[in-house]
């Protein structure tokens, strides 16, 4: 449908005009006016899609119509057709400066009238169409426009809620510390107001003592322009929950690239640590007693050596071993011994201080770190307060158990320079104090490592002396005076030590019978003396006894009797030939076991001695009770009897009793003819010594005997 209005003072013209407009199309709807006044304001307040107007009218011409028109609102683009005379050009031309759109001539030509005015509305229309589309476009762009501006706020919104919700605490400052956004994880930890905390110093927020450090690192973000390494650090919340975080810095920058503000994120990784220290505490306590165990040892040790280098007090570590504890756990049972274990933990416990370390290394092994030692002394003291405790220690779970300790005791920086060598050399001392019988301690000394190595490497090698036979007799006669003849010899052992050559047994007697190796060494030293004795019994010399000594250890291993019964017939020799040497502490052991075996001796025709007598705990009136033939009094009387007449009387009582009791007395260490006529004179009458004859091989022997008795051969 379109409107059309018509303007014209005659009334002929606007009927006229008015059919020719309805006649333009079947939809048309025409108003007609007379005045232009009155169609002026009916047009404002109506929309047309066309008006024609006459030119020539009273009150107002055509082209002042059409600038009012124009200057209405809504009706700049309305097609406007002036009606004129065609004579009168100016008409037109100021109808079209006015904004006049077409003209029509007067007298109207029906047909031009309809054509021109149908043109121009199906101009209008399409004006229309192409605005109403514009306007459309417009809208929907607008539309959209709106759309994408909702969706990124949104979007900025929903991740505001995201980073508020992360379980991290995010905030950014500027240059000057003062905080640019936090989340609300972060205010809510600290419980401060969000909306309050932007703008201020974050100090406001997180505490002092947490700003300054942070303030510190985020001045390195600004000057370095990168990122922080992550690293770990504790907070404590408002609500003074304690957390560990891990925290990054990183630099916020602007579009320039500059960096405006430091973003800090900080993890909570609290439940992370927790179990990475349970598994820690696991790696370093021994789960019977929950005590550290070997590994935080060490790293105590270690960290009391770097302490001591920075010039911390010395200290002690104080390896605690348990006294048979072996053997008491096989006889109760495990958990016996893991619940005394356990008891014998927690009485040590009581023993330390807060700032020592007990550890259980393993088994019955414990040792204690003590820290702040001001002297070996109070090392001392403490090792022998904690033996005391044990020894003294009983367990109301476990009464029938009872244990002592031993206890080995190193001291940095003298006895150790890191953990393993402080532990090796507390576990030497504890050897050692072990060797001595238990229940005891023994503080570590610089020659026992040297012992110990060369301890091993002597062990090696007495083996492979008896592999090897390297082992060699040698014989000391033993005389008497009154008839000067060779009443028997001593076998006395010489290890003929390759690259070194012959040594004496006091260089590996005593390591031998500390590892055993005595017995058959002593063996070899039996079969030895008998075999050689049964050459010089088939050659015939005099008769007289080869003497051998004998070792504790064996009469505490060995059937002794059964074994020399055994070399004797082995060898043939007669039994009368054999004298054994015992020294009086081998038979004060086990007096009654020990007499038995010398009875038993003495029945298969062997005699005994009592060697190095007087140096020991027996009396004479002890040994008489004992089946014992002869005794030799110790050297050290008899180097002394020329000069101190003390040991001169003990010597004298010594043969007087000896001779009542019906015992031989047989002197030793005789070195000078001076010895000699001080024992002729207190009646002594059989001597062995250098000044009548060293030691020697069997072959000098055997010629000593064809030189010194020439009736050896006759008897
Ligand atoms: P012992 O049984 O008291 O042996 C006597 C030691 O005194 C021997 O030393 C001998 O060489 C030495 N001697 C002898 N006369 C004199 C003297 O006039 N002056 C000095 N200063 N010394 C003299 P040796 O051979 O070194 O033996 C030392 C010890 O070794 C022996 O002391 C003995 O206890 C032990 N021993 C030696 N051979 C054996 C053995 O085969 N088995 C066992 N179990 N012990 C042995
Ligand atoms: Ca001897
Ligand atoms: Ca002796």
């Amino acid at each position: 449908m379109a409107i059309v209005a018509i303007v014209d003072d005659r009334v002929t013209n606007r009927n006229i005009f008015s059919k020719l407009a309805a006649s333009i199309a079947p939809d048309i709807e025409v108003h007609a006016f007379g005045n232009p006044r009155e169609a002026l304001d009916w047009l404002a307040a109506n929309p047309v899609d066309l008006v024609i107007t006459d030119y020539k009218m009273p009150e107002m011409n055509g082209a002042d119509f059409v600038r009012a028109l124009r200057a209405t609102q809504g009706a700049s683009d309305i097609p406007v057709v002036v009606i004129t005379v065609y004579e009168e050009r100016s008409y037109r031309l100021r109808a079209l400066e006015a904004g006049a759109t077409d003209f029509l001539n007067s007298p109207v030509d029906h047909h031009e009238f309809i054509t021109r005015t149908r043109n121009l509305l199906t101009l209008r229309r399409h004006q229309k169409l192409l605005a109403e589309r514009a306007d459309t476009l417009a809208q929907e762009l607008a539309d959209s426009e709106r759309s994408r501006e909702r969706a990124i706020r949104d979007s900025i919104e929903r991740l505001a809620q995201v980073i508020d919700t992360l379980p991290v605490l995010i905030n950014a400052v500027d240059r000057e510390g003062r905080t640019l956004f936090v989340n609300a994880f972060e205010t809510d930890f600290f419980g401060v107001d969000p909306v309050a905390a932007v703008g201020r110093p974050l100090a406001e927020l997180i505490g002092k003592a947490n700003a300054e450090r942070n303030q510190t690192l985020d001045q390195l973000v600004f000057t370095t322009g990168r990122a922080l390494p992550a690293f770990e650090e504790n907070l404590t919340s408002a609500d003074e929950r304690r957390r560990s975080f891990l925290t990054t810095k990183t630099p916020l920058r602007d579009h320039t690239g500059a960096v405006t503000g430091v973003l800090t994120s900080s993890l909570d990784i609290t439940a992370h640590k927790r179990t990475e220290e349970h598994l820690r505490y696991l790696a370093h306590h021994d789960p019977l007693t929950g005590l550290p165990n070997r590994t935080l040892l060490s790293e105590k040790l270690r960290g009391s050596i770097a302490r001591a280098r920075r010039g911390d007090k010395i200290f002690a570590l104080h390896l605690i071993d348990l006294d048979g504890f072996k053997a008491v756990n096989d006889v109760y049972g495990h958990s016996v011994g893991d619940r005394f274990l356990q008891a014998i933990g927690a009485r040590l416990r009581e023993v330390v201080r807060e700032r020592d370390t007990l550890a259980r290394l393993g088994g019955d092994e414990f040792a204690i770190l003590q820290s702040d030692v001001a002297t070996n002394y109070d090392v001392a003291e403490f090792s022998a307060r904690i033996c005391e405790a044990i020894a003294a220690f009983v367990d109301p779970e476990t009464p029938q158990m009872k244990s002592t300790a031993s206890i080995g005791v190193a001291i940095h920086p003298n006895d150790g320079a890191d953990p393993e060598e402080l532990l090796r050399n507390a576990d030497l001392a504890m050897y050692k104090a072990k060797g001595e019988g238990g229940n005891a301690y023994c503080l570590f000394a610089a020659d026992m490592q040297a012992r110990a190595r060369s301890a091993m490497s002597l062990e090696t090698d007495l083996r492979t002396a008896l592999a090897n036979d390297e082992f060699v007799l040698y014989y000391q006669p033993q005389f008497d005076v009154s008839t000067n003849a060779i009443i028997g010899v001593e076998a006395l052992l010489r290890w003929n030590r390759p690259g070194v050559g012959i040594v004496g047994p006091g260089a590996f007697l005593p390591q031998a019978e500390e590892n055993g190796l005595i017995i058959p060494i002593n063996e070899w030293v039996l079969r030895k003396a008998c075999a050689d004795a049964r050459i010089w019994q088939r050659d015939a010399f005099p008769l007289f006894r080869v003497a051998v000594n004998m070792s504790p250890i064996q009469f505490r291993k060995k059937n002794v009797p059964l074994q020399v019964a055994r070399i004797l017939s082995e060898t043939g020799l007669d039994p009368r030939r054999l004298e054994l040497e015992l020294t009086e502490n081998i038979v004060m052991q086990d007096i009654d076991a020990v007499a038995n075996d010398l009875r038993e001796l003495n029945r298969l025709g062997i005699s005994i001695a009592i060697d190095d007598f007087g140096t020991g705990y027996s009396s004479l009136s002890y040994i008489k009770k004992l089946p014992v033939q002869r005794i030799k009094i110790d050297q050290s009387f008899v180097r002394n009897m020329t000069q101190d007449p003390n040991d001169s009387a003990i010597v004298r009582a010594i043969i007087t009793l000896g001779r009542s009791l019906g015992l031989e007395v047989v002197a030793e260490g005789v070195e000078t003819p001076k010895h000699l006529q001080g024992l002729r004179e207190v009646g002594c009458e059989l001597v062995q010594g250098y000044l009548l004859g060293r030691p020697a091989p069997f072959a000098d022997i055997s010629e000593l005997f064809v030189r010194a008795s020439p009736l050896a051969k006759t008897a």
